[in-house]
C-alpha cells in the first residue's frame, strides 16, 4: 500500500499510517509546480523541517520515507507501480489544486484511491443543511457540526514496507527570504506547543481579543500542514471543557467546506458582486512595508514580516484598512499574507479575507474597522505598537495610538496616508452604501 503525505505530516492519529494489513510504503512529494505557485520561505522553512521530523519519527518505527521530486500525480504513479501497491491513499484535500490531482490521479490508473478524513475534524461533505451541499452561515453549520460523527483517533500503526525505492534527499531548510522570529516546524514542535497550550485554552474566550497578549493558540501552521491532527486537537481541548477554542477551530473546518465545494472561491468573490476597487500602488507599499502612519496597522504588518503570524484581530484591522480605507482589492491583500503567512492556507486565507472584504458568504459589506478604536480597545496600553513599531516606543500614554504630527516628525514615523473618515465616506459612496 502506498500512502502518500500531504498536509498530514504527522504519526499520530494518522489514518494513512492505520493499519490495513499490509506493508505501507510511506511517500512525500515535492512538486516544485506547486512551489513555484504557492511558495513562500517561511511555509517552505516549516515543511521542510516537518519532513525531517517526520522522517526521524518513521525511522524509528522501522520504516523509511520516500521523498521524491517531481511532477506529483506523475511521481505517485510511478511510486506505485514500483512499489506493486494495491491501494494509494492520500488526505482529502480542498483547494482546487488539491481536488484536480486527486481527479487526475484517478483518472490515470486503476489502484483504488482511498482518501482519508485526516485534515479536518469534520469532513468537507458533512455538516450541510437538508438538500444542499454546504453551508454559507456560520452558527447553524456549527450547530450540525458537532453532531458529526467523527471517526476515532487512530491509535494503531501499520506494518511499514521493508523497500528499497530509491528517493531524493530531504529539502534543506531554507533560509533566504524567512521571518527572524518564525515558527519551527516539526509534528514533536507542535505537540510541544499544543501541550504547552491546552491548560491555558480554557481562558481563551477573554484572551483571545487582546493583541499584544499570547492569548490565542498559534497552533495554525501546524493544524495546516497537519503536524498536528485537528480530531486530536479539538478532542483533547473538548475534554477540558475549553467550548471557545474548539468553536474557532470550526471556523476552520467551516471555511475548508466552503473551499472545497466552491474552490473558484480562491480567486473570485463568492457573492458575484464585483465591486471597484482602486489602483493604489503607493498606498499597498505603504501598508505591506507597515508604513501607513496608523500606528496598529503598522504593528501588524511589521509582526506579519518579522514572525510569519499575525494576531487574528490584527488580520481583520490590517484587511480592513487595505480594502475599505485604501480600497484595494482583497485579492492582493490576500497575496501578500500567502508570500509571508506560515500558516498560509487557501482556506482560511482567501475567505478571511472575502469575510472582511464584505464579498464572502457573510453579507455585510460595512463591516468597517475603525483602526484607532480597535486599537485603543485591544491594545489599549500601546504594548502592541511599542513592540512592533520601534520608532514609538518612547511614547507614552494614549497618544500611542495616534501620535500628534510633531511627534510623529520627531520619531521619524509617518504622518496617516489617509484620513479615516474620508476615506470610508469615498468607500461608501463608491459602493452605494450610506
Ligand atoms: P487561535 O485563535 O488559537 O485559533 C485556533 C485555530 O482555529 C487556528 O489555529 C485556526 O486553525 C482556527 N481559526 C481561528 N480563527 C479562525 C478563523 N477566523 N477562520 C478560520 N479558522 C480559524 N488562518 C489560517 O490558518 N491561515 C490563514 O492563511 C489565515 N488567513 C487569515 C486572513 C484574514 C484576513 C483573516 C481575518 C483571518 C485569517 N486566518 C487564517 C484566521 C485566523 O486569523 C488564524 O487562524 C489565527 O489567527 C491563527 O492563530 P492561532 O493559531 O493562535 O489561532
Amino acid at each position: 500500500m502506498l500512502s502518500v503525505f500531504t498536509r498530514d505530516l504527522r504519526v499520530n492519529d494518522n489514518p494513512a499510517l492505520d493499519d490495513a494489513g499490509g506493508g505501507v510504503v510511506p511517500l512525500f512529494v515535492g512538486d516544485p509546480r506547486i512551489e513555484r505557485l504557492h511558495g513562500s520561505p517561511n511555509r517552505q522553512a516549516f515543511l521542510a523541517e516537518s519532513l525531517h521530523d517526520l522522517d526521524r519519527s518513521i525511522d524509528e518505527m522501522g520504516g523509511r520515507l520516500l521523498h521524491r521530486r517531481g511532477p506529483w500525480v506523475d511521481t505517485v504513479l510511478l511510486t506505485a507501480a514500483e512499489a506493486g501497491a494495491s491501494e494509494i491513499r492520500v488526505a482529502l484535500d480542498v483547494s482546487a489544486t488539491a481536488q484536480t490531482r486527486i481527479r487526475e490521479l484517478r483518472a490515470r490508473t486503476d489502484i483504488p484511491v482511498v482518501l482519508l478524513d485526516s485534515i479536518t475534524v469534520a469532513s468537507p461533505t458533512s455538516a450541510a443543511p437538508s438538500g444542499v451541499d454546504y453551508s454559507q452561515v456560520f452558527t447553524p453549520y456549527f450547530r450540525r457540526w458537532v453532531d458529526v460523527p467523527r471517526r476515532s483517533l487512530a491509535t494503531t500503526r501499520a506494518r511499514l514496507a521493508d523497500h528499497a525505492l530509491v528517493g531524493d534527499p530531504l529539502p534543506e531548510i531554507p533560509v533566504a527570504g524567512t521571518s527572524p522570529d518564525r515558527q519551527v516546524g516539526g509534528e514533536a514542535a507542535g505537540r510541544a506547543r499544543l501541550d504547552e497550550w491546552l491548560p491555558r485554552s480554557r481562558a481563551y474566550d477573554e484572551s483571545r481579543n487582546a493583541l499584544p497578549d499570547d492569548g490565542t493558540s498559534r497552533l495554525s501552521a501546524d493544524l495546516h500542514f497537519g503536524t498536528l491532527s485537528a480530531l486530536e486537537v479539538v478532542t483533547r481541548s473538548e475534554g477540558i471543557g475549553a467550548d471557545a477554542f474548539v468553536r474557532q477551530v470550526a471556523w476552520r473546518d467551516f471555511n475548508h467546506q466552503l473551499l472545497f465545494h466552491r474552490p473558484e472561491v480562491a480567486k473570485h468573490d463568492f457573492r458575484d458582486s464585483n465591486p471597484r476597487w482602486t489602483d493604489d500602488a503607493d498606498g499597498l507599499g505603504a501598508w505591506r512595508t507597515g508604513t501607513t502612519g496608523f500606528p496598529v496597522v503598522d504593528a501588524a504588518m511589521r509582526q506579519l514580516l518579522h514572525t510569519g503570524w499575525m494576531h487574528n484581530r490584527a488580520r481583520m484591522i490590517a484587511a480592513s484598512f487595505l480594502t475599505k480605507d485604501l480600497m484595494i482589492d482583497w485579492r492582493l491583500g490576500a497575496r501578500w499574507f500567502m508570500t509571508w503567512l506560515t500558516d498560509g492556507d487557501v482556506a482560511n486565507n482567501q475567505l478571511g479575507w472575502q469575510w472582511v472584504a464584505g464579498t464572502g458568504t457573510d453579507a455585510n459589506p460595512t463591516r468597517i474597522f475603525n483602526p484607532t478604536i480597535q486599537s485603543k480597545r485591544f491594545d489599549p496600553d500601546g504594548t502592541y505598537i511599542r513592540r512592533w513599531i520601534p520608532e514609538l516606543s518612547e511614547i507614552e500614554g494614549p497618544d500611542i495610538h495616534d501620535p500628534p504630527p510633531l511627534t510623529r516628525a520627531a520619531m521619524g514615523y509617518p504622518l496617516p496616508i489617509v484620513d479615516h473618515r474620508e476615506a470610508i465616506r469615498d468607500f461608501k459612496a463608491a459602493r452605494g452604501y450610506r
